[in-house]
């Protein structure tokens, strides 16, 4: 019997990633195999996007692409997760007749039953991640869904839920057996990972979970993402600081660099205290890398306040910017109140002006690394050459004859970019 495949189609951020890889772990202990192309697979999963009006548009043209595969092939199948998927199924299945099944980010049960009523054959609880596959070096680990924050502009909170941390057990659980998989780095996420645990009843926080895994044996690192500022304490700073595994680079998304953007933002933090948490983080943690987000063409955002965010770049130097320029979603308190009055040319010229102002700096401090000797962990190799990042996560590329697949190595940088570094 010909074994059926699959293949997984992702979009936006490491969240969906991380979704991407658990659904082939279960679709595989359903006893499909992955398919090196889409157009060898008997099942396509979409894993969406919908936090920017162009990943949705992405997403309905590929939804436009399968249903001419569908009709060409009625026995393939398609399925459909991630935050396209809203609590108004029967809508999207009108639709999208094209669709087999829509589930939401972890309904791993919805899953199961539809692959029953298929009549496939499943190999083991589809609840347990017991198979034998070995996994990636570095493994992303979910730790909390949803978000409570209703930022005006995000549309997270409307199609992804409130705020659900996974009990410490389990985390600490998945991240031993990923290990013994063979990871050696792990990465916690979450929309907000530094709210995590207040719905839990005993209402441990992020610290006391990181502190629980600094002790599993054989995980080399740890990474948490994304921090929003407003929930960064000075405690929690002196948790990260104390212990060893844990990596010195935080994600800290700024958003806007002045206090009238923040505010009609919703974003729960001025200017002042945002940059009092950065001297107060680079204080306690020495070498470590700032990476941020920022909207430009926020509604109203006038020269001067766009500005001040450049200037607020140019200042703290963060190591990463991640810039979007700003769309307004259906519901979302920014679209119901204000008009979208940046006009497209501005709102570009704007995300040019962050991402050269950017690469210089990048390129800046990147060039203070050459001729230091740096530890990376070895993620794998691409054209001949070993890549890994460094613990405060600066992209390396080397060259060596050895398999360093998953080890620690010491390097000495010989070269840099804005982006990546040779050794
Ligand atoms: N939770 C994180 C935070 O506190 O910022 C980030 C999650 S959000 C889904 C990822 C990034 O997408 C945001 O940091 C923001 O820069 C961007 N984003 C979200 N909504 C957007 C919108 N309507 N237009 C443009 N960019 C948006
Ligand atoms: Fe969206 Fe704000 Fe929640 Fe981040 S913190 S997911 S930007 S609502």
């Amino acid at each position: 019997m010909n074994v059926p495949k699959y293949y997984i189609w992702t979009i936006g951020c490491q969240m969906n990633k991380a979704e991407s890889q658990r659904v082939a772990d279960y679709l595989e202990v359903l006893g499909y195999k992955a398919a090196p192309v889409l157009q060898s697979a008997d099942l396509v999963v979409l894993n969406t996007c919908v936090v920017r009006q162009s990943a949705e548009s992405k997403v309905i043209g590929t939804l436009g692409y399968l249903k001419g595969v569908k009709y060409e092939k009625p026995d393939f199948s398609i399925l459909v997760t991630g935050c396209f998927v809203d609590s108004d199924v029967k809508r999207l299945e009108h639709n999208f007749p094209q669709v087999d099944l829509f589930f939401k980010p972890g309904d791993y049960i919805g899953l199961r039953n539809w692959a029953k009523e298929k009549g496939i054959d499943i190999l083991e609880d589809i609840t347990s991640l017991s198979s034998a596959k070995n996994v990636a070096v570095s493994a992303f680990v979910p730790i909390i869904q949803g978000c409570n924050n209703f930022c005006s502009y995000c549309i997270v909170p409307y199609r992804l839920g409130r705020e659900r941390s996974r009990p410490i057990e389990d985390v600490v659980r998945e991240v031993t057996e990923l290990v013994r998989r063979g990871a050696k780095e792990a990465t916690l996420l979450g929309q907000n990972v530094n709210s995590y645990g207040h719905d839990l009843p005993s209402q441990p926080d992020l610290g006391t979970l990181l502190t629980e895994l600094n002790c599993v044996e054989g995980l080399a690192r740890i990474r948490f993402l994304t921090s929003h500022p407003k929930d960064v304490t000075q405690k929690f700073i002196r948790d990260i600081a104390s212990l060893t595994n844990v990596c010195e680079y935080m994600n800290l998304p700024l958003q806007a660099g002045d206090n009238d953007v923040l505010k009609a933002m919703r974003r729960g933090y001025t200017v002042e205290q945002y940059r009092q948490l950065v001297g107060n983080i680079r204080n306690c943690i020495s070498g470590i890398a700032l990476g941020t987000d920022v909207i430009v063409g926020f509604p109203g955002e006038s020269e001067e306040q766009f500005e001040r965010t450049l200037a607020m770049l140019e200042d703290i130097r963060f190591d990463t910017v991640h810039v979007a320029a700003y769309s307004p979603r259906p519901n979302t308190i920014a679209a119901r109140k204000y008009d979208d009055n940046v006009s497209p040319d501005t709102k570009k010229e704007r995300l040019n002006k962050v991402e050269t102002l950017q690469a210089k700096v990048a390129g800046d401090i990147n060039s203070w690394l050459k001729g230091e000797k740096v530890e990376v962990l070895v993620e794998g190799n691409k054209s001949g050459k070993w890549y890994g990042r460094t613990r405060n996560n600066k992209l390396v590329f080397f060259e060596s004859d050895a398999d360093c697949l998953g080890q620690l190595v010491d390097v000495t940088i010989t070269k840099t970019s804005p982006w990546a570094l040779q050794a």
